[in-house]
């Protein structure tokens, strides 16, 4: 009788107050973080990662070549002054086409996390798509003509962006708490 009495007494013990680690706009670009680094572009790796109202992800890409072929016949060299043939410009699928050609359902209304400010022809994709929203990390062409071009059309279509900074404390946290993971065993 003793012991049920205590037990009624302390089922407060296990409420106890939470928190996540990190906030959505976090999560959502740290995934798009991780998508980034699957990519093999020596140069310019980014990642995208598109989700819904509900803060479920629709879908995620990198930057890559075309599914299917040899890559290793691509030329993955950023020289321009070569002719367009010899360019990985010619032949690599930015992050944000890669995640909207892979996406399982709609993204009008959707949310867009993404390393890198969109270059125009993402713009126009994503537009197409009625996303609402672009969140970015880097901005670091933002005086090229096609990052001009992007925030145009992100402007004519009503879809607003915003930068989004992380900070070292929060990915020193994430990094401690991945290496706690594989020692786990
Ligand atoms: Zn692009």
């Amino acid at each position: 009788m003793k012991n049920k009495e205590k037990a009624n007494s302390d089922w407060r013990v296990n409420y106890v107050p939470v928190d996540s680690k990190i906030n959505w706009d976090e999560y959502f670009m740290l995934q798009a973080m991780l998508a980034s680094y699957k990519s093999k572009d020596p140069n310019t790796k980014v990642g995208c990662v598109i989700v819904d109202d509900h803060n479920h992800q629709i879908t995620m890409g990198y930057n890559g070549t075309i599914a299917g072929i040899d890559e290793t016949l691509i030329p993955w060299g950023n020289n321009r002054e070569v002719p367009l043939e010899h360019q990985k410009y010619g032949y690599v699928i930015h992050s944000e086409a890669n995640a909207i050609s892979h996406a399982k359902g709609n993204l009008a209304s959707a949310r867009v996390y993404v390393t890198l400010f969109p270059c125009n022809e993402c713009a126009k994709l994503l537009a197409s798509h009625r996303v609402r929203e672009v969140i970015y990390l880097s901005d670091k062409y933002s005086e090229s003509p096609e990052n001009r071009i992007a925030k145009k059309i992100f402007q004519m279509s009503k879809i607003s962006y915003r930068q989004l900074s992380l900070s070292e404390s929060t990915l020193e946290g994430f990094s401690s708490y991945l290496k706690s993971l594989i020692k786990i065993k």
